[in-house]
């Protein structure tokens, strides 16, 4: 009761860019890396729960998902059992970290969670370097590989995800990686520093992370990615295009729409070979296509499996006592396998194993890329998806490599990429997820930022004389106040005269 009181007294901080809750101080954000200007204060919702038994609670794996979820049945239940069972030989730590520091090496002890005494104080038995082969729910038992069991009253799923890496010929060659684990990650950084010549498969953000760490290292890097651009799903063409431009300048050379056939090499790797025949010197592979949901072990228990683990809005399987949550959970058809849901939803579990109620809701999370001298933030809509009115608005930039463009449904701005210049990125989280008109975006902006402040003008039909007012709009007939001239759909017609947009000239 005395560390709840003392964890309420502290003023915390939302990390904007990830969704990570800090203590107010913390200088860098220990998922993402950003600094204190990505953060804004954060009041903790405390759950008024309580229920203290002699219940055993197993949480499997010891990932962010099953941390969050003893932390929250400890916070309701001070006496009951916590273990947490994972193979891992560390203490949890922050895996989004792992390409995020790799050039200069990554450490346990400054990518750690919790320090040892944190599970002793909150009397959470962690039990690692251990890997769970079976769970029993008839007889509600969690075997181990090395033939320890345990019994449980509720089980909490928690097995994340492994890498995923395509059957090529040459996987398994010696010099190829894929980066889940601190092991990995140290792997890649050995291997790149006696390595010329490196090929990261897949040009997503890890992939890209990756790829500027290796080349950091002094390697010649190629990324080689299977969609017509990197990042396709995240951010828009532009954005993307952009984005590869400063990769090029950066040393790293990208090779879109790029299949790749095989990694060639008897003992070692020596190249890989795309479809195309075209071959890319390698010393070393790291393959970055993905992820798979640790789903085997719930299969073989009866626990129903989708894509991942199905779950309810409470974390709750098929079977009862048993819950899911982070990377192995599935939530309405999505397996999202970002740090901060995989958090949320370990928390939900707990909540809920304990006899709280608390629903899962997904956020909207935006995307960041940190690395070629640049920065990236993305968030919701990247302006592709078919059928929407979706317009792109493109400001001033203060170098060629900085872009600012933002997405609007009906002048509402669902959606925003910044490259470069992202110090407006708390305004754009509020404007997307509060679904704000463009024009209150700007007026909200900073107001020694000009750049992205715009000059409300006036239009008139050179037919009719109709005057279109920009900071008035047309609100009778759908166009919000501050929708700019040159948003107005290319249809639109003048409401006197039905002249067409090029009818009309600045006042
Ligand atoms: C390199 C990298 C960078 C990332 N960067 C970001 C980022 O910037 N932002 C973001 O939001 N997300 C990022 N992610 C994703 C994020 O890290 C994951 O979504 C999150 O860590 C998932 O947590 P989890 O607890 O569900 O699973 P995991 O972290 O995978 O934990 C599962 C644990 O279970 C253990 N386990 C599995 N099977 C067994 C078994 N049979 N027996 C015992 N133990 C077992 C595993 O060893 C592991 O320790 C990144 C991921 C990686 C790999």
């Amino acid at each position: 009761m005395e560390a709840e009181t003392g964890v309420l007294k502290k003023k915390y901080v939302r990390c904007i860019v990830c969704g990570e809750i800090m203590e107010e101080g913390t200088l860098i954000c220990p998922v993402c890396g950003v600094g204190p200007d990505k953060f804004v204060p954060y009041e903790p919702e405390t759950s008024g729960y309580h229920n203290d038994t002699k219940e055993v609670f197993i949480i499997l794996g010891q990932g962010i998902a099953a941390l969050s979820a003893a932390t929250a049945i400890r916070e309701r239940n001070a006496t009951c059992g916590i273990l947490m069972i994972g193979e891992e030989n560390e203490l949890p730590y922050n895996r989004p970290m792992l390409t995020k520091g790799m050039s200069g090496g990554v450490s346990e002890e400054t990518i750690l969670v919790h320090d040892k005494q944190w599970y002793e104080e909150q009397n959470i038995l962690l039990l690692n370097g251990k890997k769970i082969s079976a769970v029993y729910p008839d007889k509600k038992e969690i075997h181990l590989q090395d033939g320890m069991a345990f019994m449980y009253d509720k089980c909490i799923y928690a097995l994340g995800a492994v890498s995923f890496v395509p059957p090529y010929k040459g996987s398994h060659l010696p010099e190829v990686v894929a980066v889940r684990t601190i092991q990995d990650a140290k792997k890649v950084r050995e291997l790149a520093l006696v390595s010329k010549k490196a090929v990261v498969i897949g040009g997503g953000i890890l992939g890209l992370e990756t790829a500027w760490e290796i080349c950091k290292l002094g390697c010649e890097v190629c990324v080689v990615e299977m969609a017509p651009r990197i990042m396709p799903r995240q951010i828009g063409p532009e954005t993307s295009q952009k984005l590869s431009e400063i990769a090029k300048a950066s040393g790293i050379t990208i090779y879109t729409a790029a299949t790749v056939e095989e990694i060639t090499g008897i003992d070692h790797t020596e190249a890989i070979r795309l479809a195309d025949g075209t071959l890319l010197p390698a010393d070393m592979v790291v393959v970055s296509c993905g992820i798979r949901a640790n789903t085997e072990i719930a299969a073989d228990a009866g626990i129903a499996i989708g894509r991942a683990v199905l779950t309810d809005s409470n974390m709750r399987t098929n079977i009862s006592d048993i819950y899911a949550c982070g990377d192995c959970a599935e939530f309405e058809g999505m397996n999202y396998a970002l740090w901060t849901e995989a958090s949320q939803m370990g928390k939900t579990a707990g909540a809920n194993a304990c006899g709280d109620l608390i629903q899962y809701s997904s956020d909207l999370y935006p995307v960041t890329f940190h690395g070629m001298n640049t920065t990236l933030y993305a968030i919701g809509d990247n302006g592709c998806a078919p059928g929407t009115k979706i317009r792109t608005v493109e400001g001033s930039a203060n170098s060629d490599n900085d872009l600012e463009l933002y997405y609007l449904d009906q002048n509402l701005v669902v959606g925003a990429a910044l490259l470069g210049d992202t110090k407006n990125a708390s305004l754009v989280e509020e404007a997307v997820k509060g679904k704000k008109q463009f024009n209150e975006l700007f007026l909200n902006k900073n107001s020694n930022n000009t750049k992205g402040e715009t000059k409300m003008e006036k239009y008139i039909c050179n037919v009719c004389g109709y005057e279109y007012d920009e900071a008035k709009g047309e609100p009778d007939n759908g166009i919000a106040p501050g929708t700019k001239f040159a948003d107005l759909p290319a249809d639109y017609v003048c409401p006197i005269c039905g002249a067409g947009k090029d009818e009309f000239e600045k006042a």
